[in-house]
């Protein structure tokens, strides 16, 4: 420690530095904690062989898979102690663990350059005297080289887990949501994955599932010790490829760039642009899985996803529910704490003027939903019993319709995008040939389907039997689907009596 010794008298306060990192190592092997308490030992050691005092140890723990978004939050800390002057100096194990990359080891430079006091800046491999031109340029030099070597063992490891992508085999650490292990599927959790899938294309919201996920103890193998599964934990389990054996691979450099990023969108493929299957059980087929994504994909787009800060309430009928007066949409609204209706009802359907409404009807809401509920369910369970086909659709078939219009319109799109010059050829051509692939399969669905009153009726069957348990998103979801609208009317002179429903005030417009 050439400026302490230089120093003479007192003992200079210096910072140590430690740092895990997973890459860059450099063959010293001393990553992970263990490395951590190594480095420490390797910083006292300095210490007592050149009359330093270690004020304290910065730590970093850098084996964030973000690295350039992550701060060194103790680094920043002991640059900002080496300006103020509560600590004279660094000791680390090696100049690579201190200055990362060569801006790192500029900021030191800057500090040593303009300090007026003694500096220390020590190693196990040598001390750097940044005051002189030599010292800072080996330094420079050595950042240089390790920082290198950092980047060729990332591109290594890159290629690595690439080839392993391609080869499909599964991603290694830590089990899937669904699994047991790389390759086994857990078959508690698949069911909880599977009940899932057909309550979100029911019209579950991500964020009820998310409640009931956490209120049922559902724990994702990544959710911490002692805390209840993430709302993005719960999406991504429903968005992971792997559920139907595609594989993702998402590059190293992308991960840092932008955090958090969608598999969907990485998943591996072969060079005709088919993905890539991986070698473990799965939970799905291809196409159920790609069913449920667009189906999240389609509330992004509409916002339809978790409304955040949301205080209206979405009552069954609400906007299903129309005024006879003025054909407006009806909103609820509770009735005054304390009266009868409040104590009776709670709330009632109401024509409101802010909504552009005639503001002249309002209907307790408990009995027209109650009866829209009975009409609804006696109308499915005539679907369940009667084979023959019926005037009504298949939902399925519905939902199969409106999806090759959308693939109609997202064709039309890429063209557009072509023409622009927006879309390279091979993109284009990539994405129609996705496009047709996916409108073949409806195409195939619809012609099953529209010749199938079964599927019908088994659908009806299975929705009477689960009605109790859906939610008031997924029962509105199901009224949609055969309901145009309730038309509720006003009752005439003399009409309104308390307490008594009217139920030839009620038309429903089936769909
Ligand atoms: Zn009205």
């Amino acid at each position: 420690m050439k400026a302490a010794t230089l120093a003479g008298v007192d003992m200079l306060d210096v910072g140590g530095y430690t740092r895990i990192s997973d890459i860059g190592q450099l063959g010293d092997g001393r990553d992970g904690r263990e490395g951590v308490v190594r480095q420490r030992e390797d910083v006292y050691d300095l210490a007592k062989g050149s009359r330093c005092n270690v004020h304290r140890i910065y730590e970093d723990n850098d084996t964030s898979a973000y690295k350039r978004r992550v701060k060194r939050k103790a680094f920043e800390d002991m640059i900002i102690d080496l300006q103020t002057g509560t600590i004279s100096g660094i000791l680390a194990y090696n100049i690579d663990r201190i200055a990362r990359q060569p801006r790192d080891l500029e900021r030191l430079i800057d500090i040593y350059e303009q300090a007026r006091r003694p500096m220390v800046f020590g190693t196990t491999a040598g001390d750097y005297d940044l005051t002189t031109a030599d010292g800072r340029f080996q330094a420079r030099i050595y950042v240089t080289i390790a920082n290198k070597f950092s980047a060729d063992a990332a591109r290594r490891v890159a290629r690595q887990k690439f080839a392993e992508a391609q080869d499909g085999r599964p991603h290694k650490g830590q089990r899937a949501f669904g699994w047991k292990d790389l390759e086994h599927v857990d078959p508690v959790e698949a069911e909880i994955i599977r009940k899932a899938r057909r309550d979100i294309l029911n019209g579950k919201r991500i964020s009820t599932l998310h409640r009931e996920w956490a209120e049922a103890g559902v724990r994702a193998p990544q959710t911490p010790e002692g805390k209840t599964i993430s709302y993005t934990s719960v999406k991504y389990v429903l968005r992971n490829p792997r559920l139907c054996g595609y594989r993702a691979y998402i590059p190293q450099e992308h991960r840092e760039r932008s955090g958090r990023l969608d598999p969907v969108e990485y998943l591996v493929e072969r060079t005709d642009g088919t993905p890539i299957v991986g070698k473990w059980e799965t939970i799905f087929s291809p196409e159920e899985w790609r069913e449920l994504v667009d189906e999240l994909d389609a509330r992004k787009n509409t916002g339809a996803g978790r409304q955040v800060g949301s205080t209206v309430t979405k009552r069954l009928l609400t906007n299903i529910a129309r005024c006879g007066e003025c054909g407006s949409g009806l909103n609820s609204a509770m009735y005054q704490r304390g009266t009868k209706s409040y104590e009776k009802y709670g709330y009632y359907y109401v024509c409101k003027p802010a909504n552009g409404g005639c503001g002249k009807l309002s209907r307790s809401g408990p009995p027209v939903e109650d009866y829209v509920e009975k009409i609804l369910l006696g109308h499915l369970k005539k679907q369940a019993h009667d084979v023959t086909p019926t005037e009504v659709e298949d939902p399925e078939l519905t939902q199969a319709k409106e999806k090759l219009k959308q693939i109609d319109a997202d064709k039309a799109e890429a063209r557009a995008l072509r023409a622009q010059d927006r879309l390279s050829l091979a993109e284009f051509a990539r994405e129609i040939s996705r496009l047709e692939g996916k409108e073949a399969e409806l195409k195939e669905k619809v012609s099953t389907l529209a010749v199938s009153p079964i599927r019908a009726s088994s659908a009806a069957a299975r929705i009477i039997r689960e009605w109790k348990s859906y939610t008031v998103d997924m029962k509105r979801a199901e009224i949609r689907r055969s309901i145009e609208a309730v038309v509720i009317s006003k009752a005439g002179k003399g009409g309104a009596q308390r307490g008594v429903f009217r139920p030839e005030l009620i038309e429903i417009v089936w769909k």
